[in-house]
Protein backbone atom coordinates (compact mmCIF):
# COMPACT_ATOMS: atom_id res chain seq x y z
CA UNK A 1 0.00 0.00 0.00
CA UNK A 2 0.86 3.66 -0.21
CA UNK A 3 0.21 4.99 3.00
CA UNK A 4 0.52 8.88 4.25
CA UNK A 5 0.95 9.49 7.80
CA UNK A 6 -0.20 13.12 9.09
CA UNK A 7 2.43 13.90 12.02
CA UNK A 8 4.52 10.93 10.18
CA UNK A 9 7.87 13.33 12.47
CA UNK A 10 6.28 13.26 15.90
CA UNK A 11 6.28 10.24 18.74
CA UNK A 12 3.70 7.60 17.96
CA UNK A 13 4.41 8.90 14.32
CA UNK A 14 7.64 8.26 13.57
CA UNK A 15 7.58 4.81 14.95
CA UNK A 16 4.56 4.16 12.52
CA UNK A 17 6.53 4.86 9.45
CA UNK A 18 9.50 2.30 10.81
CA UNK A 19 6.25 -0.61 11.26
CA UNK A 20 4.68 0.45 7.82
CA UNK A 21 8.42 0.43 6.34
CA UNK A 22 8.77 -3.10 7.64
CA UNK A 23 5.63 -4.67 6.71
CA UNK A 24 6.54 -3.29 2.90
CA UNK A 25 4.56 -0.53 2.66
CA UNK A 26 5.78 3.09 0.64
CA UNK A 27 5.29 5.58 3.59
CA UNK A 28 4.65 9.38 2.86
CA UNK A 29 5.41 11.27 6.24
CA UNK A 30 3.67 14.57 6.39
CA UNK A 31 4.33 16.98 9.54
CA UNK A 32 4.64 21.01 9.94
CA UNK A 33 7.43 20.18 12.58
CA UNK A 34 5.39 22.21 15.51
CA UNK A 35 6.21 19.55 18.02
CA UNK A 36 7.51 16.74 15.53
CA UNK A 37 11.44 16.82 14.46
CA UNK A 38 13.35 15.20 11.91
CA UNK A 39 15.64 13.67 14.24
CA UNK A 40 12.62 10.97 14.82
CA UNK A 41 13.01 10.05 11.29
CA UNK A 42 16.04 10.47 9.53
CA UNK A 43 17.16 6.96 9.96
CA UNK A 44 14.67 6.77 7.26
CA UNK A 45 16.08 9.55 4.90
CA UNK A 46 17.78 7.37 2.32
CA UNK A 47 15.01 4.64 2.41
CA UNK A 48 13.88 3.73 -0.83
CA UNK A 49 10.02 3.57 -0.08
CA UNK A 50 9.92 6.48 2.01
CA UNK A 51 9.43 10.15 1.33
CA UNK A 52 8.68 13.58 3.48
CA UNK A 53 6.69 16.01 3.44
CA UNK A 54 7.03 19.69 5.23
CA UNK A 55 3.31 20.76 5.82
CA UNK A 56 0.49 22.28 7.95
CA UNK A 57 -2.66 20.29 7.79
CA UNK A 58 -4.58 23.39 8.55
CA UNK A 59 -3.98 24.22 4.78
CA UNK A 60 -5.31 22.17 2.48
CA UNK A 61 -3.49 19.11 1.39
CA UNK A 62 -2.10 17.79 -2.17
CA UNK A 63 -0.08 14.51 -2.45
CA UNK A 64 0.79 13.36 -6.18
CA UNK A 65 -0.21 9.95 -7.37
CA UNK A 66 -2.56 7.21 -5.77
CA UNK A 67 -2.58 6.74 -1.79
CA UNK A 68 -4.62 3.83 -0.39
CA UNK A 69 -4.61 4.39 2.91
CA UNK A 70 -4.32 7.80 5.50
CA UNK A 71 -3.17 7.78 9.18
CA UNK A 72 -4.42 11.09 10.74
CA UNK A 73 -2.05 11.39 13.69
CA UNK A 74 -1.40 15.24 13.53
CA UNK A 75 -2.19 17.04 16.23
CA UNK A 76 -0.89 18.70 19.41
CA UNK A 77 -1.25 16.27 22.68
CA UNK A 78 0.30 17.09 25.29
CA UNK A 79 -1.28 19.17 27.89
CA UNK A 80 1.22 21.91 28.02
CA UNK A 81 1.15 22.29 23.98
CA UNK A 82 -2.62 22.59 24.03
CA UNK A 83 -2.24 25.12 27.19
CA UNK A 84 0.18 27.22 25.24
CA UNK A 85 -1.54 26.92 21.91
CA UNK A 86 -5.32 25.96 22.02
CA UNK A 87 -6.31 27.72 18.65
CA UNK A 88 -3.42 25.63 17.08
CA UNK A 89 -4.62 23.13 18.55
CA UNK A 90 -8.97 23.33 17.79
CA UNK A 91 -7.02 24.04 14.19
CA UNK A 92 -5.65 20.69 13.69
CA UNK A 93 -8.29 18.66 14.88
CA UNK A 94 -10.96 20.43 13.03
CA UNK A 95 -9.63 22.04 9.72
CA UNK A 96 -6.64 19.59 9.63
CA UNK A 97 -9.13 16.40 10.02
CA UNK A 98 -11.69 17.99 7.33
CA UNK A 99 -8.24 18.58 4.74
CA UNK A 100 -7.40 15.07 5.75
CA UNK A 101 -10.80 13.60 5.17
CA UNK A 102 -11.16 15.70 2.09
CA UNK A 103 -7.98 14.22 0.71
CA UNK A 104 -9.23 10.12 1.45
CA UNK A 105 -12.54 10.79 -0.49
CA UNK A 106 -10.29 12.41 -3.35
CA UNK A 107 -8.61 9.20 -2.96
CA UNK A 108 -10.26 6.69 -2.32
CA UNK A 109 -7.97 5.77 0.62
CA UNK A 110 -8.89 4.44 3.90
CA UNK A 111 -8.59 6.63 6.76
CA UNK A 112 -7.77 6.04 10.36
CA UNK A 113 -8.24 9.34 12.70
CA UNK A 114 -5.98 9.15 15.78
CA UNK A 115 -8.49 9.97 18.39
CA UNK A 116 -7.75 9.96 22.39
CA UNK A 117 -9.11 8.81 25.37
CA UNK A 118 -9.69 12.82 25.90
CA UNK A 119 -12.88 12.25 24.64
CA UNK A 120 -14.14 10.70 27.83
CA UNK A 121 -13.25 13.81 29.76
CA UNK A 122 -12.44 13.33 33.37
CA UNK A 123 -14.88 9.86 33.51
CA UNK A 124 -17.58 8.65 35.26
CA UNK A 125 -17.74 5.21 34.10
CA UNK A 126 -14.54 3.29 34.96
CA UNK A 127 -12.86 1.35 32.85
CA UNK A 128 -14.00 3.21 29.74
CA UNK A 129 -15.70 1.53 27.20
CA UNK A 130 -16.22 2.62 23.73
CA UNK A 131 -20.52 3.02 24.44
CA UNK A 132 -19.50 5.90 27.28
CA UNK A 133 -20.05 8.87 25.92
CA UNK A 134 -17.64 10.94 28.13
CA UNK A 135 -17.69 14.28 30.68
CA UNK A 136 -15.76 16.91 28.78
CA UNK A 137 -16.39 20.50 30.26
CA UNK A 138 -16.01 22.25 26.57
CA UNK A 139 -14.87 25.57 28.29
CA UNK A 140 -12.51 24.55 30.03
CA UNK A 141 -8.26 24.81 29.12
CA UNK A 142 -8.40 20.70 28.20
CA UNK A 143 -11.73 21.59 26.33
CA UNK A 144 -10.10 22.90 23.02
CA UNK A 145 -8.09 19.33 22.59
CA UNK A 146 -11.01 17.23 23.97
CA UNK A 147 -13.79 18.88 21.75
CA UNK A 148 -11.21 18.68 18.65
CA UNK A 149 -10.74 15.09 19.19
CA UNK A 150 -14.23 14.99 19.70
CA UNK A 151 -15.56 17.10 16.29
CA UNK A 152 -13.32 14.74 14.40
CA UNK A 153 -14.56 11.60 15.28
CA UNK A 154 -17.92 13.39 14.33
CA UNK A 155 -15.98 14.02 11.30
CA UNK A 156 -15.17 11.11 10.14
CA UNK A 157 -18.10 9.37 10.84
CA UNK A 158 -19.89 11.91 8.82
CA UNK A 159 -17.70 11.39 5.67
CA UNK A 160 -18.48 7.42 6.72
CA UNK A 161 -22.04 8.03 6.28
CA UNK A 162 -22.31 10.37 3.60
CA UNK A 163 -19.19 9.60 1.26
CA UNK A 164 -18.92 5.64 2.09
CA UNK A 165 -15.42 6.39 3.10
CA UNK A 166 -13.77 3.26 5.05
CA UNK A 167 -12.73 5.24 8.34
CA UNK A 168 -11.68 3.91 11.28
CA UNK A 169 -11.48 5.60 14.90
CA UNK A 170 -8.85 4.31 17.13
CA UNK A 171 -8.98 6.03 21.24
CA UNK A 172 -5.67 6.20 22.25
CA UNK A 173 -4.51 6.14 25.54
CA UNK A 174 -1.33 6.91 27.18
CA UNK A 175 1.31 5.66 25.00
CA UNK A 176 4.79 6.06 25.76
CA UNK A 177 8.52 5.15 24.47
CA UNK A 178 11.45 6.20 22.98
CA UNK A 179 11.12 9.59 20.82
CA UNK A 180 8.51 11.14 23.18
CA UNK A 181 10.10 14.62 23.83
CA UNK A 182 11.85 15.59 26.61
CA UNK A 183 10.39 18.69 27.31
CA UNK A 184 6.96 18.25 26.38
CA UNK A 185 5.93 18.15 29.72
CA UNK A 186 3.55 14.66 29.91
CA UNK A 187 4.59 12.52 32.67
CA UNK A 188 6.62 10.56 31.45
CA UNK A 189 9.25 12.62 29.69
CA UNK A 190 8.90 14.78 33.09
CA UNK A 191 9.62 11.97 35.39
CA UNK A 192 12.68 10.16 33.02
CA UNK A 193 14.41 13.43 32.85
CA UNK A 194 13.72 14.50 36.61
CA UNK A 195 14.87 10.98 37.37
CA UNK A 196 18.27 11.04 35.24
CA UNK A 197 19.31 14.75 36.09
CA UNK A 198 18.54 14.08 39.98
CA UNK A 199 15.93 16.45 40.24
CA UNK A 200 12.98 16.13 42.15
CA UNK A 201 10.14 14.35 40.40
CA UNK A 202 6.84 16.49 40.17
CA UNK A 203 3.99 14.54 41.20
CA UNK A 204 1.16 16.99 40.60
CA UNK A 205 -1.32 17.63 43.73
CA UNK A 206 -1.75 14.25 45.86
CA UNK A 207 -0.35 11.88 43.03
CA UNK A 208 -3.62 9.68 43.25
CA UNK A 209 -4.70 10.35 39.80
CA UNK A 210 -4.55 7.15 37.69
CA UNK A 211 -3.22 6.81 34.27
CA UNK A 212 -2.43 3.25 32.36
CA UNK A 213 0.69 3.43 29.99
CA UNK A 214 0.93 1.42 26.64
CA UNK A 215 4.08 0.93 24.82
CA UNK A 216 4.73 2.06 21.67
CA UNK A 217 5.66 -1.03 19.43
CA UNK A 218 1.71 -2.13 20.91
CA UNK A 219 0.29 1.06 19.90
CA UNK A 220 1.56 0.86 16.54
CA UNK A 221 0.56 -2.42 16.21
CA UNK A 222 -3.26 -1.83 17.27
CA UNK A 223 -3.44 0.65 15.06
CA UNK A 224 -1.98 -1.24 11.85
CA UNK A 225 -4.82 -4.03 12.80
CA UNK A 226 -7.39 -1.20 13.37
CA UNK A 227 -6.32 0.11 9.94
CA UNK A 228 -7.30 -3.32 7.74
CA UNK A 229 -10.37 -4.25 10.05
CA UNK A 230 -13.85 -3.71 8.99
CA UNK A 231 -14.69 -1.78 11.90
CA UNK A 232 -16.08 2.00 11.09
CA UNK A 233 -16.99 2.69 15.17
CA UNK A 234 -14.34 3.70 17.66
CA UNK A 235 -11.99 2.02 19.04
CA UNK A 236 -9.81 1.99 22.62
CA UNK A 237 -6.36 0.76 22.11
CA UNK A 238 -4.09 0.83 25.43
CA UNK A 239 -2.66 -1.26 28.43
CA UNK A 240 -5.33 -1.74 30.82
CA UNK A 241 -2.42 -1.77 33.63
CA UNK A 242 -3.34 0.72 35.89
CA UNK A 243 -1.78 2.82 38.31
CA UNK A 244 -1.72 5.88 40.66
CA UNK A 245 0.80 8.58 39.47
CA UNK A 246 2.66 7.98 42.61
CA UNK A 247 2.79 4.35 42.19
CA UNK A 248 4.62 5.77 38.51
CA UNK A 249 6.79 8.03 40.14
CA UNK A 250 8.67 5.44 42.71
CA UNK A 251 8.62 2.81 39.51
CA UNK A 252 10.35 5.00 37.19
CA UNK A 253 12.87 5.66 40.31
CA UNK A 254 13.44 1.74 41.15
CA UNK A 255 13.89 1.51 37.11
CA UNK A 256 16.40 4.11 36.46
CA UNK A 257 17.71 3.21 39.97
CA UNK A 258 18.07 7.10 40.39
CA UNK A 259 18.31 8.57 43.99
CA UNK A 260 15.71 11.75 43.39
CA UNK A 261 12.84 12.85 45.60
CA UNK A 262 9.40 12.76 45.28
CA UNK A 263 7.81 16.39 45.39
CA UNK A 264 3.94 17.02 45.81
CA UNK A 265 3.50 20.49 43.83
CA UNK A 266 0.14 22.17 42.43
CA UNK A 267 0.44 24.06 39.03
CA UNK A 268 -0.51 27.42 39.56
CA UNK A 269 -1.11 27.24 35.99
CA UNK A 270 -4.29 25.61 34.31
CA UNK A 271 -2.59 22.11 33.40
CA UNK A 272 -4.32 20.29 36.50
CA UNK A 273 -7.89 21.69 35.92
CA UNK A 274 -10.13 19.28 34.71
CA UNK A 275 -7.08 16.58 34.76
CA UNK A 276 -9.00 13.17 34.63
CA UNK A 277 -8.91 11.18 38.23
CA UNK A 278 -8.61 8.02 36.42
CA UNK A 279 -8.57 5.92 33.61
CA UNK A 280 -7.83 2.79 32.12
CA UNK A 281 -9.35 1.70 28.84
CA UNK A 282 -11.81 -0.78 28.42
CA UNK A 283 -10.43 -3.56 25.76
CA UNK A 284 -12.32 -5.89 25.42
CA UNK A 285 -13.57 -4.53 21.91
CA UNK A 286 -10.37 -4.71 20.04
CA UNK A 287 -9.45 -7.76 21.58
CA UNK A 288 -12.81 -9.05 19.83
CA UNK A 289 -12.56 -7.06 16.79
CA UNK A 290 -8.64 -6.96 16.47
CA UNK A 291 -7.49 -9.93 18.16
CA UNK A 292 -4.91 -7.13 19.71
CA UNK A 293 -4.16 -6.67 23.38
CA UNK A 294 -0.81 -4.67 24.96
CA UNK A 295 2.09 -7.26 25.45
CA UNK A 296 4.77 -5.18 26.90
CA UNK A 297 5.25 -5.03 30.68
CA UNK A 298 5.62 -1.70 32.13
CA UNK A 299 9.06 -3.01 33.27
CA UNK A 300 9.87 -3.83 30.45
CA UNK A 301 8.87 -0.79 27.97
CA UNK A 302 10.12 1.88 30.80
CA UNK A 303 13.19 0.44 30.70
CA UNK A 304 13.70 0.64 27.06
CA UNK A 305 12.30 4.53 27.28
CA UNK A 306 14.83 5.20 30.47
CA UNK A 307 17.59 4.29 27.97
CA UNK A 308 16.47 6.19 25.44
CA UNK A 309 16.03 9.17 27.25
CA UNK A 310 19.87 8.55 28.88
CA UNK A 311 21.21 8.58 25.36
CA UNK A 312 20.06 11.71 24.45
CA UNK A 313 20.06 13.75 27.47
CA UNK A 314 23.16 15.59 26.93
CA UNK A 315 22.16 16.30 23.78
CA UNK A 316 19.48 18.41 23.82
P1 LIG B 1 3.51 14.17 18.88
O1 LIG B 1 3.36 15.58 19.33
O2 LIG B 1 4.84 13.53 19.03
O3 LIG B 1 3.05 14.01 17.39
C1 LIG B 1 2.11 14.86 16.75
C2 LIG B 1 2.75 15.35 15.46
O4 LIG B 1 1.79 16.17 14.76
C3 LIG B 1 4.00 16.20 15.68
O5 LIG B 1 5.06 15.68 14.91
C4 LIG B 1 3.59 17.59 15.21
O6 LIG B 1 4.67 18.33 14.66
C5 LIG B 1 2.52 17.25 14.18
N1 LIG B 1 1.58 18.35 13.93
C6 LIG B 1 0.90 19.09 14.84
N2 LIG B 1 0.17 20.02 14.22
C7 LIG B 1 0.38 19.86 12.88
C8 LIG B 1 -0.11 20.52 11.72
N3 LIG B 1 -0.97 21.55 11.80
N4 LIG B 1 0.31 20.10 10.50
C9 LIG B 1 1.17 19.04 10.40
N5 LIG B 1 1.67 18.39 11.46
C10 LIG B 1 1.27 18.79 12.69
O7 LIG B 1 2.40 13.31 19.67
P2 LIG B 1 2.08 11.74 19.72
O8 LIG B 1 2.07 11.37 21.14
O9 LIG B 1 2.94 11.01 18.78
O10 LIG B 1 0.58 11.71 19.22
C11 LIG B 1 0.22 11.22 17.94
C12 LIG B 1 -1.30 11.11 17.85
O11 LIG B 1 -1.79 10.20 18.83
C13 LIG B 1 -2.02 12.44 18.09
O12 LIG B 1 -3.10 12.56 17.21
C14 LIG B 1 -2.52 12.33 19.52
O13 LIG B 1 -3.66 13.11 19.73
C15 LIG B 1 -2.79 10.83 19.62
N6 LIG B 1 -2.71 10.38 21.02
C16 LIG B 1 -1.51 10.20 21.63
C17 LIG B 1 -1.46 9.77 22.95
C18 LIG B 1 -0.17 9.53 23.68
O14 LIG B 1 -0.22 9.19 24.88
N7 LIG B 1 0.99 9.64 23.08
C19 LIG B 1 -2.66 9.52 23.63
C20 LIG B 1 -3.86 9.74 22.98
C21 LIG B 1 -3.88 10.15 21.66
N1 LIG C 1 1.60 14.75 36.02
C1 LIG C 1 2.35 14.87 37.20
N2 LIG C 1 3.59 15.42 37.12
C2 LIG C 1 4.14 15.86 35.96
C3 LIG C 1 3.38 15.75 34.76
C4 LIG C 1 2.10 15.19 34.84
O1 LIG C 1 1.89 14.47 38.29
O2 LIG C 1 5.29 16.35 35.99
C5 LIG C 1 0.26 14.12 36.07
C6 LIG C 1 -0.85 14.91 35.41
O3 LIG C 1 -1.43 15.83 36.33
C7 LIG C 1 -1.83 13.80 35.02
C8 LIG C 1 -0.92 12.61 34.73
O4 LIG C 1 0.35 12.91 35.35
O5 LIG C 1 -2.67 13.49 36.12
C9 LIG C 1 -0.69 12.36 33.25
O6 LIG C 1 -0.36 13.58 32.65
P1 LIG C 1 0.14 13.74 31.14
O7 LIG C 1 0.48 15.17 30.95
O8 LIG C 1 1.18 12.75 30.84
O9 LIG C 1 -1.10 13.38 30.20
P2 LIG C 1 -2.67 13.20 30.33
O10 LIG C 1 -2.85 11.77 30.65
O11 LIG C 1 -3.20 14.08 31.41
O12 LIG C 1 -3.15 13.59 28.99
Amino acid sequence: MRILITGGAGFIGSHLCDYLLEQGHEVIAMDNLITGSLRNIAHLRDHPRFSFINHDVTQPIHVEGPLDAIFHLASLPSPVDYLEMPIKTLKVGALGTYYALGLAKAKGARFLLASTSEVYGDPLVHPQSEEYWGNVNPVGPRGVYDESKRFAEALTMAYHRTHGLQTRIARIFNTYGPRMRLNDGRVVPNFIRQALRGEPLTVYDDGSRTRSFCYVSDMVDGLYRLLLSDEPTPVNLGNPHEMTILEFAQLVLRISGSKSEIVFVTPQDERTKDDPHARQPDVRKALRVLGWSAKVPIEEGLAKTIAYFASILDEI
